[in-house]
């Protein structure tokens, strides 16, 4: 799992991460829920590596990875704007990292086509980027950071730039890929409708902090502050 202890975060005078912390159990899907600035990202990205702490540290599968780069975290990441390459096809950008990683070829043609198959775009392996939807996209994205068989996948918004239709197919879609490789998941999103749906764990943030962890129904039904219910409660 994800162990995160007493982390600071500032930025310049401004205090983006105030003493969080944050247990996440191996296997489930968590969401990082909060309004825009409550420091979702931030946290997200030291989880990855890609930004350092003030202080406090953060252990990945019960190693402390505080001082550990991006590469060696053993971590998968989608963000938002993650691009595709756009002159390699889609085979070819799955196939990326491991061969980056010095994979054997055969190694290599075997996963990608189990990758494939696994974000249903079987077939579509030869196109480019740019003949895929939107949707699709994301989806090779995702096969992308799964290719090097990561203990932890990170999604910052992954969804956040599609329309509500597509959003609502991938939101179902991601929940069945993570029960049939239960890697431990922690994706962000400010919609509460989608952490809801998608997630075993909510992480409600706000200004920096959390207000509370638990699942939907534990939210909806015992609301730990005013912030959480307003957040969460009923939608009228
Ligand atoms: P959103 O939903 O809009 O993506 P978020 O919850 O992901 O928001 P963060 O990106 O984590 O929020 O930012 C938290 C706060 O820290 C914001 O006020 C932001 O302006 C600030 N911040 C983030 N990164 C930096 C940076 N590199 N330099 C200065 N301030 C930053
Ligand atoms: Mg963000």
């Amino acid at each position: 799992g994800i162990s995160v202890q007493n982390v600071d975060k500032h930025f310049g005078s401004f205090h983006a991460i105030d003493n969080v912390s944050l247990n996440i159990e191996t296997g489930s899907l968590v969401a990082l829920l909060g309004p825009s600035g409550s420091g979702k990202s931030t946290l997200l990205r030291m989880i990855a590596g890609l930004e350092q702490p003030d202080s406090g540290e953060i252990f990945l599968t019960g190693e402390n990875a505080t001082y550990r780069s991006v590469q060696d975290r053993g971590i998968g990441f989608v963000f938002q704007h993650y691009a595709l390459f756009k002159h390699l096809t889609i085979r070819q950008n799955i196939a990326f990292p491991l061969e980056i990683r010095k994979a054997k070829p055969s190694q290599i043609r075997h996963r990608v086509e189990e990758l494939l198959n696994l974000v249903q775009l079987r077939g579509l392996g030869d196109r480019y980027p740019s003949q895929l939807s939107g949707g699709q996209r994301q989806r090779v994205a995702l096969a992308r950071a799964l290719a090097v068989q990561p203990k932890v996948l990170l999604l910052d918004e992954p969804f956040g730039a599609l329309d509500a239709k597509v959003r609502k197919e991938l939101r179902t879609w991601l929940r069945k890929l993570h029960n049939e490789v239960h890697v431990t998941t922690v994706f962000v999103t400010h919609d509460q409708e989608e952490a809801m749906e998608v997630a075993d764990q909510i992480v409600v943030m706000n200004e920096g902090r959390i207000e509370q962890v638990g699942s939907a129904a534990e939210l909806y039904d015992s609301p730990a502050s005013p912030f959480v219910m307003s957040f969460i409660g009923p939608v009228n």
